[in-house]
């Protein structure tokens, strides 16, 4: 299934998506008043048919405004640095990373960090900073993970059991603020900077090699497989697993392609009036202004 929030006129509804009809249908019942319903559905293991059940309404994509798909994160998002080569590259020689010096640019072992939860920001709303604090937001499209059931120590045969769906993201960071306080958290962590959705893709229904690609103003900046991971999906369950529990809403984003912003010369950082889109097969895209304030 494919599943979203949506607002249509002033309310607030969980749908299922029919991305070939463009078509939403809302669905009624018990968890349309829960207050983060998508979370529900996925600790709840609510199936398809089951909302289907509930369905009250089928109503054409242009006629609601899609938001975040969970209305909270339920804990910090976990995101991943320098998951692809042709990135870890680009970002080792930019003069932002202030952990470059390492013998190799690419990583060894999965470097993950997380996002605060305030991050969290629907796929058009505007990604908003203001210019006093920091000059160099860039954007990192990503595949999200969402994580389904709680786990701790598994194995990378046994890891995509544990995965629920997948999700178009934003992993936004302020290079500046990214480099001079050396840990990510505070550049990767400003309000609105993790754009999320339009909607979750169960992963039956996730293509095999999804592709991620991001434009600016109409320019395509970023193109990469989710085969082109170095350190794939299971490796980054089985990795975390083994330190920590992964409970069901957890979200996962799995690293960046060449093509950020920093990785040019001249830097391209945001701007006010910039648009960022992100597009995934499977998954939808993100259409987020640029406000600075
Ligand atoms: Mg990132």
């Amino acid at each position: 299934m494919k599943i979203a929030r949506v607002e249509k006129a002033g309310r607030v509804h969980l749908a299922l998506v029919d991305e070939a009809k463009q078509e939403v249908a809302l669905v009624g019942g018990a968890l349309a008043s829960h207050p983060n319903p998508v979370l529900a559905v996925i600790e709840q293991g609510v199936s398809a048919p089951q909302l289907q059940a509930s369905v009250t309404e089928r109503v054409p994509m242009t006629q609601v405004r899609f938001l975040a798909p969970l209305s909270a994160f339920l804990r910090n998002p976990f995101a991943v640095g320098k998951n692809y080569h042709e990135h870890a590259l680009e970002f080792d020689k930019s003069g932002f990373n202030a952990t470059s010096g390492a013998a190799s640019a690419i990583p060894q072992y999965p470097q993950i960090f997380t996002k605060a939860t305030l991050t969290l920001n629907g796929p058009t709303d505007p990604i908003r900073f203001n210019p006093k604090h920091t000059q160099s937001v860039d954007y990192e499209g990503e595949i999200g993970v969402v994580i389904g059931t709680t786990c701790r120590n598994v194995s990378k045969a046994d890891a995509m059991k544990h995965v629920w769906g997948f999700v178009a993201t934003n992993d936004v960071t302020a290079r500046d603020l990214q480099k001079n306080h050396a840990q990510w958290f505070l550049g990767k962590s400003l309000d609105g900077f993790c754009p999320m959705g339009p909607w979750i893709t169960t992963t039956d229904e996730a293509p095999t090699d999804m592709r991620m690609q991001t434009w600016v103003n109409g320019e395509q900046r970023q193109s990469a497989h989710i085969s082109q991971l170095i350190f794939d999906v299971p490796t980054l369950i089985e990795t975390m697993s083994a330190a920590m529990t992964l409970l069901p809403g957890d979200v996962i984003l799995t690293g960046t392609s060449v093509g950020v912003g920093v990785g040019f010369n001249p830097p391209k950082f945001l701007r006010h009036g910039d648009v960022v889109r992100v597009a995934i097969t499977g998954l939808g895209e993100l259409n987020n202004p640029v406000e600075e304030i």
